[in-house]
């Protein structure tokens, strides 16, 4: 059994074999840093949570590098629309990004380098592709790459087969290029750059990297620098990125080194709302951030994520996240259940040799799914398999202790690759600052010695389902049931 990928480059399955196992490299297009990242960015994110999760399980050494896109054109306008540096502007979004990636158990990646740390090597980049006469500078003192230059442009995207769309995009630097195809490696810099902070000084002009560029620097160094190599075991990112941004990166990266840049392309698939893009204009963009204040359960997030393939369109609706809340509930009952039983007589019966045939099979279905181009719906429908086969065990008597540390020990090490088990009930933000407001009222009211008022609170919120508990560091409360 081998696992197999679908790569972008083939369009076919793939078996996974790393340059040099059982080290894999990954890099994985990461945020651009002007604003909250949405639960459609977030797919991608979890998608790339999976990726690296599974190679680990499967016994690789994962290298995963997330990059930051903390300067481009967005975060340039961003910033400058509101008076602030660059800095200023992406900083809180940052952090905003790692609180959210947290709180939907992304594993942090190994590296995050984030662009205006790397201009040094994105200028080296651009110096190389000039000298390798593969990019320009164009009348308007930006530099271009020669598309034409470049003989396998798009052999990712399959561009030979896609219509280029004359006058599809007319940018205003069109007449500096030599070739509507060309792109921007790096952008003279214009007033709003330096106003925000967001030009650097070259050789070929002072100006801002290019937001493929930026990309292509970033991965190359962090390999280079760790590992002497130029190709990436595996690229990913939204299937959006596919063309321009991923065709642009490989033709910056061979152009410069002459070897593959990447051996596997990902691309995960978009997630929609209620069947609609996500936009600010319809008013559907939902953040981590959302999602968390409405104390909805990680797990479930997780879990309504990988209901869908990765290479699939994934529609975000309310009943689909009710059936993903019910889902991991019964998760975290059953290894509940099975935490209980693997508990009696502790220290009794044990040297089993081999795992009961019902966690056997558990796991040699979890990894034909996975191993199959890293299929996550047949992986958890393995898993509720396995749920209503040991619960039957458990019922009827035929697993005792062992059997049930076993299945725990099982359970587990998927949870490792989903992490599917939800945590402690989890309460809305909108719900803590009411009952924090009230309890902030019962003691003044008791402050003031008007007993029947905190009399009265207490409750009200008992009639809500809220115990209170007062102690010697304060009230403390928690949800009856
Ligand atoms: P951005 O922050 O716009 O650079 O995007 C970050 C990542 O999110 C990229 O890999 C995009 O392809 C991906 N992405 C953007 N929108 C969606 C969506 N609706 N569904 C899934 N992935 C998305
Ligand atoms: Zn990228």
């Amino acid at each position: 059994m081998t696992l197999k990928l679908y790569n972008t480059l083939t369009r076919r399955l793939d078996a996974f074999e790393p340059l040099a196992p059982p080290r894999v490299t990954v890099y994985m297009c990461g945020p651009t840093v002007y604003n909250y990242a949405h639960i459609g960015n977030f797919r991608t994110f979890v998608f790339g949570d999976l990726l690296r999760r599974y190679l680990e399980y499967s016994g690789f050494d994962v290298l995963f590098i997330m990059n930051l896109t903390d300067v481009d054109d967005r975060t340039i306008k961003a910033a400058a629309e509101r008076g602030v540096s660059l800095t200023d502007h992406t900083e809180p979004f940052v952090r905003a990004f790692f609180e959210d990636r947290d709180y939907l158990r992304i594993r942090p990646a190994d590296v995050y380098p984030r662009a205006t740390d790397y201009v040094a090597p994105m200028v080296d980049l651009v110096e190389r592709l000039l000298e390798r006469g593969v990019a320009y500078v164009g009348d308007d003192g930006s530099v271009y790459y020669a598309v034409e230059r470049f003989p396998t442009y798009g052999q990712l995207s399959q561009l030979d087969r896609r219509e280029l769309r004359p006058g599809a995009r007319v940018a205003t630097d069109e007449y500096s290029k030599e070739d509507v195809r060309d792109f921007a490696l790096w952008k003279a810099a214009a007033d709003q750059d330096e106003q925000v902070g967001a030009a650097w000084d070259a050789p070929f002009g002072r100006g801002r990297p290019g937001w493929h560029l930026e990309c292509s620097a970033m991965a190359l160094t962090e390999i280079r620098q760790r590992f002497g190599v130029e190709t990436l075991d595996i690229h990913a990112g939204g299937v959006d990125l596919v063309f321009p941004h991923h065709e642009n990166e490989i033709a910056q990266s061979e152009g410069a080194t002459g070897r593959p840049f990447a051996r596997f392309w990902l691309h995960g698939e978009f997630l929609f709302i209620r069947g609609t893009k996500m936009s600010k204009r319809f008013g559907n963009t939902l953040t981590a951030r959302d999602l968390k204040e409405e104390g909805l359960d990680p797990a479930a997030v997780r879990m309504l994520l990988f209901s869908t393939h990765y290479r699939q369109p994934l529609n975000f609706t309310d009943d689909a996240l009710d059936a993903a809340v019910e889902g991991v509930r019964r998760i975290g009952d059953f290894r509940a259940r099975l935490e209980h039983a693997a508990e009696e007589s502790a220290g009794g019966s044990s040297g089993r040799a081999d795992d009961p045939p019902v966690v056997r099979t558990f796991l040699a279905e979890f990894r034909e799914a996975m191993d199959d181009d890293l299929s996550a719906p047949r992986a958890i429908g393995a898993l509720f398999s396995f749920i209503r086969a040991a619960n039957r065990e458990l019922d009827d008597g035929g697993w005792g202790p062992a059997e049930a540390r076993a299945g725990l020990t099982a359970l587990d090490g998927v949870m490792a690759v989903l992490d599917l088990v939800p945590g402690p009930a989890p309460v809305a933000e909108e719900v803590k600052r009411w009952v924090e407001g009230l309890i902030a009222d019962r003691a003044r009211a008791r402050a003031d010695r008007d007993f029947a008022r905190a009399d009265a609170i207490r409750d009200e919120l008992l009639a809500q389902g809220v115990e209170l508990e007062d102690t010697p560091d304060g009230t403390r409360w928690r949800r009856r049931g």
